[in-house]
């Protein structure tokens, strides 16, 4: 992401043209590509401030003070693709890989249950390991003995057929970001097989069953432009996902795009608040590779619109394996052994801790739970 004037000062002028923009999507209306390009190209630090507070606002009247936990399951870091940021694609010899059995899947999700989790996510590459039928298998034993449990899915793209077999089985929300709503750039980021126009569909398909459904970007991967932002944040004013996943690029040195830089934090920040005042009920995660760019990313992020956190309760000796790129915080601070901290940084932009359920607002009782 290229915000052009960043760290230069605007013409009051422009700042109030810029201000006029930010304010109508606070107001509920949409932008045209022409106004969103001009947001993004004559964004400066100095409004940072502005939009933040909006959007905290704005999260504060849809969500009030709650940040809502989920916990985290990694299942598996076999990934069948070759998407060229990823540390965890198919090409990387240098990784030990693994995956879990249900019956490991069953002990972290009791433990969970225990500790107060009502959300659960079991995340995971494209991996042919879990088939329809295991999968239905696990949701069925999860959905029968923890029947208030949320259980969210993030394995990537499938048929209509699965997503509608996995639902039916007691999945309650879907994890699949777009990464970028331009065809042009999702090109550069994916090998040929990967078509953005696949991606859509499913993301269409999961809402069309019922899904609780997220999409989301990385903000400063490499290529992007202003232009491809815009695409994505036109895409989400379209769609309007009832989850946002929004992270910097992080750079993973086994990947083909190693030489690329990180992201940059205060881009990021711009975008989780424009995505607040673009779907003002969207669940957005403050996300571990947020926290993994800065050390105060959380902190900012929540500030910014964010309300939701995302636990690491996958096992220790695994988390080093889930390596999607280099420096995540895998033992660190989102993980159960380290709620303290991410409770301090909750309560230090003046919201609370919230274990519950956490549907979208719209979605307060889901059919699935
Ligand atoms: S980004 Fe997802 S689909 Fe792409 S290689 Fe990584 S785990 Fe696989």
């Amino acid at each position: 992401m290229i915000l052009n004037n960043y760290y230069n000062l605007n013409s009051s002028n422009t700042n109030e043209r810029i201000k006029t923009l930010i304010n109508n999507l606070d107001n509920g209306l949409n932008l045209s590509k022409d106004q969103f390009l001009d947001l993004l190209n004559n964004f400066n630090y100095e409004l940072l401030p502005y939009i933040q507070d909006l959007a905290f606002k704005k999260r504060k009247a849809v969500y009030h003070d709650s940040v809502y936990i989920r916990g985290l399951i990694e299942i598996s870091n076999y990934c069948k693709n070759n998407c060229y940021y990823c540390g965890i694609r198919k090409n990387n010899d240098d990784l030990e890989r693994y995956r879990y059995n249900k019956n490991e899947i069953y002990q972290i999700v009791d433990y969970a249950y225990h500790n107060g989790y009502k959300t659960i996510v079991l995340q995971g590459g494209e991996d042919d390991y879990y088939s329809d039928d295991l999968l239905i298998e696990i949701l069925t034993y999860l959905r029968s003995n923890y029947p208030d449990l949320a259980l969210t899915l993030s394995l990537g793209e499938r048929s209509y057929e699965s997503y509608y077999k996995l639902y039916q089985a007691g999945a309650n929300r879907y994890l699949l970001r777009h990464e970028s709503a331009s065809a042009e750039h999702y090109s550069k980021l994916h090998p040929q097989e990967m078509k953005l126009t696949t991606r859509i569909n499913c993301l269409n398909d999961l809402k069309t069953i019922g899904y609780q459904t997220g999409a989301g970007l990385m903000v400063g991967s490499p290529y992007q432009t202003n232009n491809d932002l815009v695409d994505d944040l036109l895409f989400l004013q379209s769609f309007q996902p009832e989850m946002i996943g929004i992270g910097p690029y992080l750079n993973h040195p086994k990947t083909p795009f190693k030489s690329f830089n990180n992201g940059d934090i205060n881009h990021v920040l711009v975008i989780y608040a424009l995505a607040r005042l673009i779907c003002p009920e969207a669940l957005i995660p403050s996300t571990t590779a947020t926290s993994s760019l800065a050390s105060d990313g959380r902190y900012r992020a929540l500030q910014s619109g964010c309300n939701v956190i995302m636990i690491n309760l996958s096992l220790l000796d695994k988390r080093k394996n889930y390596s999607l790129y280099a420096n995540k915080t895998y033992v660190g601070d989102e993980s159960q052994e380290y709620l303290s901290l991410i409770k301090a940084d909750i309560e230090k932009a003046h919201l609370k801790i919230n274990f519950a359920v956490g549907n979208h607002i719209t979605r307060e009782v889901d059919n699935n739970e």
